[in-house]
């Protein structure tokens, strides 16, 4: 790779880095605002396999996973729909609208590192399932329907088996249009 190729690269991965930090720190300066408390930072995915402190300054436990390819802030779910619906979306997208801001901010000075957080913003900031945009979406809907906590999941969990499978299924035609 050349020299502009690796510069693009670094300023993709700096600045998505700080994109995931800023978009968890926003989640969680906004459950503290309303009153919520962060129960844990977590570190990474899957299975967990160490939980150090509560650490100095933060004052919470941080968690590490398996895998250390995402970051997190644990809220209480609980405290989170006692809260009224605008809280809960205000809740819900302030880790996008953390990446929107990191994206205006770097336009100028660093263009890479700005798309890198519009990317973060719009993939978060959409309705789909399990994202923030998502929940936000459902916290409505779920307010208009009358429904609980358990119907969202649901509805959550529904609309994820239905992506995978339409996927699953987009690759199962494709390779059987390879083959014949
Ligand atoms: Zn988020």
């Amino acid at each position: 790779m050349d020299h502009a190729g690796l510069v693009f690269l670094a300023m993709l991965v700096v600045g998505g880095l700080a994109g995931a930090l800023a978009h968890e720190a926003f989640h969680g300066i906004a459950a503290v605002l309303s009153g919520m408390s962060v129960k844990a930072i977590h570190v990474g995915m899957g299975r967990e396999i160490r939980r150090v402190g509560p650490v100095p300054v933060l004052r919470m436990p941080v968690v590490i996973h398996v895998w250390p390819v995402a970051i997190g802030v644990e809220i209480d779910d609980d405290a989170l729909m006692r809260l009224p619906v605008w809280l809960r979306v205000a809740n819900h997208m302030s880790g996008p609208m953390a990446n929107l801001l990191l994206a205006a901010i770097l336009w100028r000075a660093a263009p890479v590192a700005a798309i890198a957080n519009a990317l973060l913003f719009v993939f978060n900031a959409l309705p789909l399932p399990r994202a923030d945009g998502g929940w936000a979406a459902t916290a409505l809907l779920a307010k208009i329907r009358g429904v609980g906590m358990a119907d969202e999941i649901r509805w959550h969990e529904r609309a994820f088996t239905a992506a995978w499978t339409a996927v699953y299924a987009a690759v199962a035609l494709g390779l059987i249009r390879l083959a014949i």
